[in-house]
């Protein structure tokens, strides 16, 4: 019986720039309930086998990390030691390929970050996934949204995560498991949790606390293939709705359900007609209040350089506050 995990993909330690050891994380994550967490440090393996402790699934990664770009290999050890010398697709394909021999799932970071985007030519590379959602909501994920979403009407099958990129907390404010991924997994391994993660049966959201997106089409799930030809409806149930928020459903380029909440929800349902073979996925969508506008505004031209954003910070796009990974419709 597959079961929701709640954790985090990608967490950093005093192993390389983050400032807690790895016990503190382990510790800290615990506090906040997750159910699994992925130690990804730069070019060290923090962990040398995943392992469940009572409590939390530890699960081992590391971030290979140069110029041209950041890649996660989850579960299992980049089977050679670093320092790695990364330049060129032939570097990187080298480590991913005997990483994936010896077991891992590759993932492609934040590519359209700012300060460390992918510099390489995506096309040459197999991902399992790619960190849509990197670190605290910005409007540089809204860069790696939109290339997903061509991914997927292009037909390429890479299944998107989240990832907090956690380093350490700002003063009182604690940005662990922002994002979080949560993934429908037969059991609380490392094997079952990245299996399910490489078939997209997972849910970004913002927090572990805030909105869940639950869409199925009869008895599919995010990941599995529903077939049109015996049911033509998709069913959303959201959990923790909250005012304001709007929920857009995608069938391949076409949106084909929107509502935005028009009080808070602890749970809301709604139906639809699927349109279309292809995907559906769902997304909610927000607009940052005035001061947070310029709370984020700031924050990204202080972390992220020149952002394009207005100096005037009256304006920030619509963000994203949670997303499902698509149902298949043949
Ligand atoms: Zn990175
Ligand atoms: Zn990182």
């Amino acid at each position: 019986m597959k079961k929701w995990y709640k954790g985090d993909t990608h967490l950093h330690t005093t192993n390389s720039d983050g400032n807690m050891t790895p016990e503190k994380l382990i510790s800290e994550c615990k506090k906040i309930g997750l159910d699994y967490m992925i130690i990804t440090d730069h070019n060290y393996n923090t962990i040398k086998k995943s392992r469940f402790d009572g409590d939390m699934l530890i699960i081992q990664g590391q971030e290979l990390t140069d110029e041209p770009g950041h890649v996660n290999v989850w579960g299992a050890k980049v089977p050679h030691d670093p320092p790695h010398k990364l330049d060129t697709v032939e570097d990187y394909k080298k480590l991913i390929d005997a990483s994936r021999e010896a077991g891992a799932t590759i993932s492609l970071n934040h590519p359209f970050c700012s300060n460390c985007p992918f510099l390489l030519d995506k096309d040459e590379f197999k991902f399992d996934t790619v960190e849509v959602w990197n670190t605290v909501q910005h409007s540089d994920n809204l860069k790696n949204m939109e290339w997903w979403h061509e991914q997927l009407i292009k037909g390429n099958k890479i299944m998107a995560v989240g990832g907090s990129d956690h380093h350490r907390y700002y003063g009182p404010v604690s940005f662990l498991a922002v994002p979080t991924t949560y993934v429908l997994a037969e059991e609380k391994t490392a094997d079952s949790i990245l299996k399910a993660i490489r078939e997209g049966r997972s849910v970004v959201t913002n927090s572990p606390k805030s909105s869940m997106i639950y869409l199925t089409v009869g008895s599919a799930q995010v990941g599995d293939t529903a077939k049109l030809s015996e049911n033509d409806t998709a069913e959303i149930t959201i959990t923790k709705f909250k005012k304001g928020h709007k929920l857009v459903v995608y069938n391949n380029d076409k949106v084909i359900f929107t509502h935005t909440a028009e009080k808070n929800f602890k749970t809301w349902s709604a139906q639809f007609k699927i349109k279309e073979a292809g995907f559906i996925r769902a997304e909610i969508d927000y607009n940052l209040g005035p001061v947070s506008t310029r709370v984020v505004a700031f924050a990204e031209r202080t972390f992220l350089g020149n952002r394009g954003v207005k100096k005037t910070n009256k304006t920030m796009p619509e963000l994203f506050w949670a997303f499902t990974n698509p149902i298949w419709i043949e």
